[in-house]
């Protein structure tokens, strides 16, 4: 067994893993067994794309799936593809995309692992169309340390379907997938963009155009206070009725080390914000993209994350209902202008209502914000709570994905389904996350 060591994507909490790695799925029983023996508990790790403490073992000894990445079987009449857990969405569409195939739900990287997606119950720009990327799913192998491999599916084991759909990897692990993709006819994507001036403006296009786009999202500069407030860029896009089928070939770069101190200060931001915004027209412009550059804009930059400095950062991801979305989100905006931090992305994208199958998946009807923030501990912490407070009136909920904050209560009043997920977690499998949330 082979070990290196990994931290969550923002750095934050700095617990380094020590990653088991498993090469065959054959390989899986025993290794899980191997490192539980010796560390008492494990946590199957994906690619590390989660921010804070969901994809780090309570042990800080991890079952690394990422090697797992054969595909076994693909039906191209119907789009149904089986694949390995391990594999990556890069690697998915460069197999898919030829010929004519898209993910049906894509979060905002390409560099994750189907099963770790899948774990996340993930959702993309086009949640008001397709919900989460649980919805797509088949079936999958699911193995654990208590039972022997099971199959799960909406027919058959079924509670294990939906407590692992979302599951934050609590119920075993996925070995396998079977996915029904989307057809595309070209791997451009026609976008429609304009600019907005405040708050209410988003929620008008939002209201009036998402439903005819297949994906839609909006950036908004957070720093913006007054009559400005929630101000930002409205993105939809749809894939181009014809055209090539083929993958990006871009060059990346690497943000090289971690710089000694975060890039991203109010200086920076501001900056950032205001030239950003008045870079993108007032009036509605049609621009047809590449499939990277309109779903992976942050791919472009390798290991982005070191820009924050050693400290790393954190996601702040809610999403609050739909009856009080836009006087929560404008608070939201209001407390985090106050406070002049934020990030350069800050998202917002309205959820649809297509449920997930998945006991504990994030979305609900309604509009989620993203935002990351330098850690600085004496200044995340009040904002966060001023933040979380907001988000529990209106009855909202945070991402697991992307936290490292959240209190258990907050996430036990948010997610009641945990117990079920609890009363079903593999005794061999535990997370930091988990650990910290649900020990009342
Ligand atoms: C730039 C960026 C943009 C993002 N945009 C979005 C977005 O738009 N929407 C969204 O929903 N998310 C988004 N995310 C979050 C990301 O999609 C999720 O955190 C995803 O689950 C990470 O997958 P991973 O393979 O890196 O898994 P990890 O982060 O390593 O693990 C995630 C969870 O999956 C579990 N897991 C991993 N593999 C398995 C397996 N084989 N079996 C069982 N459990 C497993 C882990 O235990 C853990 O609980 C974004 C992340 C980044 C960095």
């Amino acid at each position: 067994m082979s070990a290196v060591q990994r931290l969550s994507w923002g750095r934050y909490p700095a617990h380094p893993q020590t990653l088991h790695a498993v090469h065959w799925r054959c390989d899986l029983p025993h290794t899980l067994s191997a490192i539980v023996h010796t560390h008492s508990t494990t946590l199957p790790f994906g690619n590390g794309r989660s921010y804070g403490d969901s994809c780090l073992a309570a042990s800080d000894h991890a079952l690394h799936m990422r090697a797992l990445d054969r595909f076994i079987a693909a039906d191209w009449e119907k789009g149904l593809l089986i694949a390995e857990a391990g594999l990556t969405l890069e690697e998915i569409l460069t197999l898919c995309m030829p010929r004519g195939w898209f993910l049906p739900v894509t979060p905002g990287t390409q560099y994750v692992t189907l099963g770790g997606a899948l774990a996340n119950d993930v959702h993309g720009k086009n949640h008001h169309v397709r919900g989460t990327l649980g919805r797509h799913v088949r079936r999958f192998s699911l193995i654990r340390s208590d039972r022997l491999p099971l199959i799960c599916a909406p027919e058959e084991n079924t509670e294990l379907f939906t407590a692992t759909i979302g599951g934050l990897g609590m119920t075993g692990l996925i070995e396998w997938v079977e996915l029904q993709l989307m057809p595309i006819q070209s791997s451009q994507i026609d976008t429609l963009t304009c600019r907005f001036g405040a708050l209410d403006e988003f929620f008008a296009l939002s209201r009036e155009f998402d439903a005819r786009h297949e994906y839609s999202v909006a950036w908004i500069d957070c720093l913006a206070k007054g009559a400005s407030s929630g101000r930002g860029v409205w993105m939809a896009g749809d894939h181009a009725p014809d055209g090539p089928l083929t993958i990006s070939r871009k060059r990346r770069w690497t943000a090289p080390c971690t710089l000694p101190v975060s890039a991203v200060n109010s200086l920076t931001l501001r900056l950032f914000n205001t030239l950003y915004y008045h870079r993108h027209p007032s009036a509605q412009q049609r621009r047809a993209v590449s499939y990277e550059s309109f779903f992976y804009p942050l791919d472009a930059i390798s290991q982005w994350n070191r820009l924050y400095g050693p400290r790393g950062f954190q996601q702040y991801q809610c999403v609050i209902p739909e009856r009080c979305a836009e006087a929560g989100i404008a608070e939201l905006l209001r407390a985090i202008a106050d406070s002049g931090r934020g990030s350069f992305l800050a998202v917002l994208k309205r959820c649809g209502d297509l449920p997930s199958p998945g006991l504990l998946s994030f979305p609900m009807p309604g509009v989620s914000l993203a935002l990351d923030f330098p850690q600085r501990e004496r200044v995340n912490h009040p904002l966060f709570d001023r933040l979380d407070a907001i988000v529990r009136h209106a009855e909202g909920r945070l991402y697991p994905a992307k936290d490292a904050h959240m209190s258990g209560a907050d996430f036990r009043r948010a997610y009641p389904a945990w117990e079920r997920i609890e009363a079903l977690r593999d005794p061999a499998l535990c997370s930091r996350f988990w650990k910290r949330v649900t020990q009342i």
